[in-house]
């Protein structure tokens, strides 16, 4: 069977591939520290899982508009507003399954064949693969360990050409944590003024950030907020990766008809149990948790960091939000696929090499594990450095 040229464009996700590899190894007894999942190991939050109970006892099982439910998109807006200050109109707000879907429909319906989209490296693995199945060209620019991992407004400004469609920005960033200030985005802002570049603002680790403020994207100027589409949901703060509750908010009306006319041909609505249950926290009902899960991130990223700076040829830069290390192998090997594939079969720690999100010469580990697990995990990674042949 001959397939269509546009899924031999796209690779399959390697942060997903590995960690199904290490899951399988650990299921067939060996004893794998899971290094790799980009998921919360917390449990959703009780809020959540009453309010779906809740709505399936009232009976809630019909389809809802392909946007969302009025609950929902009330919710989305009323959150958008209260934490982030954006007067998005519930009509401005889709939900989709997962943050991915809400990326997919929006490069889906914004490039066309030969659309550049500006992807700052290091990048979560995803983007450069769907911008690529939409028939668009990634343009990627390295960032730098010294401007921990964001781009300049003049790296911007370099990058931008006739074709330039759009920006895509994610802070808190995976892999490198980086998070955006607000002065860094107004200088951004200032790069744009008076181009049609849109930019893709992924905000889904917004919570998961350490003595910094968060700034959304769109609320840096109304040119910002017009030209912003705001991706966010619930997998990673409200630790609900498998529920798949993502959504997009768009000022720009034909945009967002174009989103619906495609969710409406594709997956309809989200789950309706689970809009009735992101309701809650969006809502506010799991804030004491996700400040405790916050908390403990951050005493994990604490000392995780020094570990890793303790290890002789390893060094990693400080990240200020999200779930990850990323973190520079040059001196002990260039080639990180080597290094990852390595320390996987001989020291059992699975972790993602660097080549995937764009930057050779560094490995991503997720400290969304249990504080003994990064303790074993961090010491195999020392006697394995060590011993690196
Ligand atoms: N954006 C980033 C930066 C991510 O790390 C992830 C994790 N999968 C997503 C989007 C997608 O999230 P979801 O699981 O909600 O599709
Ligand atoms: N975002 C997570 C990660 O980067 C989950 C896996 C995925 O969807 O890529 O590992």
């Amino acid at each position: 069977m001959k397939l269509a040229s546009r899924i031999n464009r796209l690779s399959e996700s390697l942060t997903i591939a590995i960690s199904t590899r290490a899951k399988e190894l650990k299921a067939s007894g060996k004893d794998v520290i899971i290094f790799s999942a980009g998921e919360p190991d917390f449990d959703t939050a009780e809020a959540a899982k009453n309010a779906v109970i809740e709505a399936m006892a009232k009976g809630c099982g019909k389809y809802t508009p392909i946007p969302g439910t009025a609950e929902i998109l009330n919710a989305v807006a009323l959150k958008l507003k209260r934490d982030n200050g954006l007067d998005y109109k519930p009509s401005q707000i889709i939900t989709n399954v997962g943050a991915k879907h809400s990326l997919f429909n929006i490069f889906s319906c914004l490039i066309d064949d030969g659309d550049e989209v500006i992807v700052p490296a290091p990048f979560w693995v995803t983007y450069p693969e769907i911008v690529k199945f939409c028939g668009g060209k990634p343009v990627i620019i390295d960032t730098k360990p010294e401007n921990k991992y964001k781009i300049t407004a003049s790296e911007l400004k370099a990058a931008i050409t006739p074709r330039t469609k759009a920006l895509s920005l994610c802070s808190p960033s995976n892999p490198a944590g980086a998070v955006y200030s607000k002065d860094e985005l107004i200088a951004i802002a200032e790069v744009l003024k008076g181009t049609d570049i849109a930019v893709i603002a992924d905000e889904i680790y917004e919570k998961i950030i350490f003595d910094k403020e968060f700034v959304a994207c769109a609320s840096i100027s109304e040119d910002m907020f017009n030209r912003t589409i705001t991706v966010n949901g619930l997998s990673k703060c409200g630790a609900m990766p498998g529920w798949r509750f993502g959504y997009t908010a768009c000022a720009n009306d034909e945009l967002n008809k174009a989103m619906k006319k495609l969710q409406s041909q594709s997956t309809s609505n989200i789950s309706s149990i689970v809009q009735a249950g992101a309701v809650a926290v969006l809502e506010g009902k799991a804030d004491e948790y996700i400040a405790m899960m916050n908390k403990e991130y951050q005493k994990r990223r604490d000392y995780a960091v020094d570990a890793i700076n303790a290890i002789e040829g390893l060094s990693v830069v400080k990240p200020d939000g999200a779930f990850y290390l990323f973190i520079n192998c040059a001196k002990v090997e260039k080639d990180s696929m080597k290094f990852c594939t390595k320390l996987l079969d001989e020291a059992l720690v699975a972790t993602v090499p660097g080549v995937g999100f764009g930057m050779d010469e560094h490995f991503r580990i997720s400290y969304a594990c249990s504080m003994d697990e990064i303790k074993e995990g961090i010491a195999r990674i020392a006697e394995f450095v060590k011993n690196y042949k």
